[in-house]
């Protein structure tokens, strides 16, 4: 029904260099813990203004190895949003803890300050609020509330790197902060992720978390101590990641526009609830990985599945982003109901991700929106 080719709801640019620098690792011999992985790791510390990072296979381990970090586990409760990604219930419930969950705010989808105060109990250990494309939690409120309460933060930024806070990159200031590298998010190392710690003696922490839990004795022989996990990012994911990071601001500029894009083919009509606007014309510091609105399901005949279906029967691809954690079988296993956290499932009732990738021009945005108009108008009563 359509010849224009399909256009996948997020992806990476990879270029012809990073692909030559790639098979030059390849022949290098030296594949993995060698120097790439040294070189990313300088130039993420450098972009979070000298504090030290880690890289690792991905966010997902990145997460679990800062609440090692961090000493969580069972007994222990971490106050997170239901509106996040299965990640953070799995690796919190995964070292042993309980996850508290609380809503969140239904326009910037970012966690509710004043529910995760209400939910502080003896047992909390951390909060660990989810980053939205767009906006960020208030994070002088933020970290204020974790100080006044003596509580770890383990930032989930793995949809916001390279978005700002009062002009300083997300992971230069605060306590953990965990990035993906997954080829949807703002960069990619195929797979990866990194750990922004506080100071040196927390990454000589990480290594072992990362790596068999293996410490060196003093006549070079290994000691292990306690069970650590196998989290090493390969050269060759790293080398990608090197080349993907010092083109982050083009690619931060691109999505940008066809953010503004969206705006402004959305400000009129099909009235969808959109993201927050954002705060002026230009730059504002929000990197936009994703263009998540929610559909007017209530004044429409159709179903969200047979709109994504009609989407992509028009070589469109679409995303759900996300479930309510609290309510997968999982979540529901810690005593969690439905009706628990409105904004969180509505969000989750009515979510649809459009393509916004920079490998998209503002043409295709108009073809999105084209084609969500087609099927939204006629689909009202
Ligand atoms: C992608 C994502 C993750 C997981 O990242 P991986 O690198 O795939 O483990 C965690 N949290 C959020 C919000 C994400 O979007």
């Amino acid at each position: 029904m359509t010849t224009l080719p399909y256009l996948k709801f997020a992806g990476p640019v990879l270029d012809a260099a990073t692909i030559d620098g790639v098979a030059e690792v390849l022949r290098s011999g030296q594949l993995t813990s060698g120097p790439w992985v040294k070189e990313f790791e300088a130039a993420l510390s450098a972009f979070c203004e000298g504090r030290p990072v880690r890289v690792l296979t991905s966010a997902t381990a990145a997460i679990e190895v800062a609440l090692q970090l961090c000493g969580i586990g069972p007994g222990d409760e971490v106050i997170t949003s239901a509106q996040s990604f299965f990640t953070v219930l799995n690796m919190i419930a995964k070292v042993g803890a309980k996850p508290v969950f609380v809503d969140c705010d239904l326009v910037t989808r970012n966690i509710d300050l004043t529910a995760v105060e209400a939910a502080i109990t003896p047992r909390t250990r951390a909060i660990m609020p989810t980053h939205w494309p767009g906006s960020l939690v208030d994070m002088d409120a933020l970290h204020a509330l974790a100080r006044r309460h003596r509580l770890r933060v383990i930032e989930d930024a793995a949809l916001v790197i390279g978005s700002r806070w009062n002009g300083r990159n997300v992971g230069a200031f605060g306590d953990l902060v965990t990035f993906s590298f997954h080829p949807n998010k703002n960069i990619t190392s195929i797979e990866g992720g990194a750990l922004v710690v506080n100071d040196d003696g927390e990454a000589a922490r990480v290594d072992p978390l990362r790596f068999h839990g293996i410490t060196y004795l003093p006549d070079s022989t290994r000691d292990v101590a306690f069970p650590g996990g196998k989290f090493n990012l390969p050269d060759v994911n790293a080398r990608i990641g090197v080349a993907q990071l010092a083109r982050l601001p083009e690619f931060l500029a691109q999505r940008r526009a066809l953010a503004d894009r969206y705006f402004a083919r959305f400000s009129s009509d099909p009235a969808c609830a959109l993201p927050p606007l954002p705060a002026a014309a230009g730059d504002d510091g929000q990197s936009w990985n994703m263009w998540s609105v929610l559909l007017p399901l209530s004044r429409m005949t159709l179903t969200r599945r047979a709109f994504r279906a009609a989407m992509e029967a028009r070589g469109i691809g679409t995303g759900v982003s996300y479930e309510a954690l609290h309510l997968c079988t999982l979540g529901r296993s810690y005593g969690y109901k439905d009706g628990a956290f409105p904004a969180t499932e509505r969000i989750a009732r009515e979510t649809v991700t459009l393509p916004l990738h920079p490998a998209m021009a503002l043409a295709d945005v108009d073809r999105v929106c084209s084609a969500v108009a087609e099927i939204i108008v006629p689909a009202r009563p």
